[in-house]
């Protein structure tokens, strides 16, 4: 068997750890004679799984009691609209802030419901930069501010937190969670689909202050309620049980390697690399300035469009795999959340030098 460098920007690479421990309890998770998706989520076995999963997720985020923490399906994309159903709380709107393609998406949903103040926007620099402090233009009657601190598609992240005052802070941190320490008492409500960072697609975890929930917009449907999740340990109805799982094997992996501090510090040594390797060679380009460059997504362009192809199947005969560029953006693009090794990133930066050296 031979698995391969998977820099795909989601669903993305698991831990091989993790995997392997889900293919030894795959037919008898701990004596049970079943496996875990065969179990009732309701049950003695299933609901240990799930408690320890949030208490492991909590200790790793230092998630204070105020806050829960909801597992819950549906992607990043239905918190687009879960978030102002629940957070707008009678207030006529939110700010926003327009740093990429998925925050565009969270825009427009949003103004579904209620009135979006963009309060900032790089789109008329096609998105090469997170903006500074004193560009946001926030309103003091917003119910909340949403942003997103890392922008998957962009490969453009926050070097900073926007200061929002007694405004809650709200972030889609799909591809970013449990990437590093955050300060979850800085935050009103974080939420992220799992299939970056965290575990298999079909889960998306919720952090939200418990002050901020419980008031729905009229008509908001029972499953797009905080409030009905929160009061069920989030099995209102049936969640997505190996997804939950999985996640709570990827946790435990994160403990063991040390927890966020550990994890921080491997992941910027891997970005630190492909940056180097692209800001040295002069054949390769990033677009993004340097203080807004994304730890996790890497886009890079080569000198010419014509030689995609050929570093393409280059790189797959090199094991290194789903390396192109997001359709929107072209060229390329490294993936290197948590689970890519870092011999991963030596092996792209290896391969890259030795393309560079044949075509440049
Ligand atoms: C992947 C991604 C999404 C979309 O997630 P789905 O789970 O597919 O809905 C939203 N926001 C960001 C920042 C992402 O990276």
């Amino acid at each position: 068997m031979s698995r391969v460098y998977n820099f795909s920007a989601g669903p993305a690479m698991l831990p091989e750890s993790v995997l392997r421990k889900a293919q030894d309890e795959m037919l008898d998770w701990q004596g049970s004679g079943m496996c875990v998706a065969e179990m009732s989520h309701r049950g003695k076995e299933y609901m240990a799984i799930a408690a320890q999963a949030e208490a492991d997720l909590r200790e790793l985020l230092g998630v204070p009691t105020n806050y829960k923490v909801l597992f819950l399906q549906g992607g990043a994309s239905t918190q687009f609209a879960m978030v102002p159903m629940n957070l707008l709380r009678g207030a006529e709107g939110a700010d926003y802030l327009n740093t990429g393609s998925w925050s565009k998406k969270a825009i427009s949903e949003a103004r579904r419901y209620g009135r979006v103040n963009v309060a900032s926007t790089t789109e008329d620099t096609k998105f090469n930069r997170a903006p500074v402090q004193s560009e946001l233009k926030l309103n003091a009657d917003a119910a909340y501010l949403h942003f997103t601190p890392n922008e998957t598609i962009e490969g453009v992240e926050f070097p900073y937190l926007p200061e929002c005052g007694d405004t809650p802070l709200v972030a889609d941190m799909s591809s970013t969670l449990l990437s590093r320490p955050i300060d979850v008492s800085r935050y009103g409500l974080i939420y992220a689909g799992a299939q970056k960072n965290i575990g298999p697609a079909g889960l998306t975890i919720v952090i939200v202050r418990e002050d901020l929930i419980g008031q729905p917009l009229a008509g908001t449907p029972t499953m797009f309620d905080y409030k009905i999740h929160a009061d069920n340990d989030s099995m209102y109805n049936t969640p997505p049980t190996y997804a939950w799982y999985l996640a709570g094997l990827v946790f435990q992996w994160v403990k063991d390697l040390g927890g966020l501090e550990a994890v921080a510090t491997i992941n910027r040594r891997k970005a630190d690399l492909l940056y180097s390797t692209i800001d040295a060679s002069g054949f390769y380009r990033n677009p993004v300035s340097p203080e807004s460059r994304s730890w996790m997504n890497v886009p890079f362009t080569l000198p010419s469009a014509d030689l995609d192809d050929a570093f393409l199947k280059g790189a797959k005969a090199a094991g290194l795999t789903t390396l192109k560029g997001h359709r929107s953006v072209g060229g390329m693009r490294a993936s290197i959340y948590n689970a890519m090794p870092e011999a991963g990133v030596q092996a792209l930066a290896a391969y890259m030098q030795e393309f560079e050296r044949t075509h440049g």
